[in-house]
């Protein structure tokens, strides 16, 4: 069974590309690779939130965090900070490939891509014209704005492997050097054979309080589906903090039989596509 699933509408095309790949007989992480560089490294879509074209920080240096993680124990790669390299989840999977490590950030992981052959670009090419607007409008006004999203894709072969994803330009404006949820193990994103993969999007800052995608393989190693999972994650943050501190939180499950679910404290869209089905579908899960 061949499924895959991402988080906001702009997952789509994302989603669709690893239906296509998944259907030819691809590896779950080779073809969600692929479909993530293919956003990450275009400006328009998943414009200010993801790769090229994403918001910058407060110096004006779009740095971004990516990471991976295989469904195999200890299979995960990670880089936070990274500025310069249109394909971040790609030097992601070198650290998990190539490396004793995990994590690397900021000039190391930058250093890193370099040796690894990856061209590192210039921040002026980076940006888009939409992105160095917005920086110039940040500046002169000092309007923070609220919106970032991340890219987090999960793909299940044919072959039983499952692979989740995860690629942000974090939050705009972001103090240098600031990690958010998403690369992190646990928070943004989590994997393990036996029972699925969950990936998550919002607050960054308050979401790797939590460890949410830990929690719902967790909650889906002990029985529960991926909606329900999902659905006990949201509910018990929200018992905790109290519904005047909840803040912003979108997560997606998927258990090893290609179901999926969702849960958020928001109105969140993703995309799902299982085997058997023609086309990818867009849903919208209210809070
Ligand atoms: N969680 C991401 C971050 O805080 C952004 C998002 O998913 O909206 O960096």
């Amino acid at each position: 069974m061949a499924a895959a699933a991402g988080t906001w509408a702009f997952s789509r095309p994302a989603v669709e590309r690893m239906r296509r790949l998944l259907l030819e007989g691809g590896l779950a992480t080779d073809c969600l690779q692929e479909a993530m560089a293919d956003i990450e490294n275009d400006e328009k879509t998943g414009r200010f939130v993801v790769g090229r074209g994403g918001y910058p920080n407060k110096q004006g240096i779009i740095q971004c965090d990516a990471a991976i993680m295989e469904g195999q124990p200890g299979r995960f790669g990670a880089v936070a900070a990274l500025h310069g390299i249109g394909t971040p989840l790609a030097v992601a999977r070198k650290v998990m490939e190539e490396t004793p490590h995990s994590f690397l950030v900021g000039d190391g992981a930058v250093a890193f891509a370099k040796d690894q052959g990856f061209t590192v670009e210039d921040n002026r090419s980076m940006m888009s014209e939409q992105s160095t607007e917005a920086y110039q409008e940040y500046l002169e006004k000092g309007k923070s704005l609220k919106k970032h999203d991340t890219l987090g894709l999960i793909a299940l072969d044919t072959f039983g492997n499952i692979t989740v994803g995860v690629s942000t330009s974090g939050a705009p404006f972001k103090y240098p050097g600031r990690v958010g949820d998403s690369p992190m193990p646990g928070c943004g994103l989590y994997a393990d054979k036996e029972v699925g993969a969950a990936v998550a999007t919002g607050d960054g800052d308050k979401i790797m309080c939590f460890c949410p995608c830990f929690h719902a393989a967790l909650l889906m190693k002990q029985g529960l589906s991926p909606m329900d999972a999902c659905q006990t994650v949201v509910q018990d943050i929200l018992q905790r903090t109290g519904k005047e501190n909840m803040f912003e939180l979108g997560i997606i499950a998927m258990n090893m039989k290609g179901e999926v679910g969702a849960a958020s404290s928001m109105p969140f869209p993703y995309c799902i596509w299982s085997q058997g089905k023609d086309s990818v579908e867009q849903l919208m899960q209210q809070c």
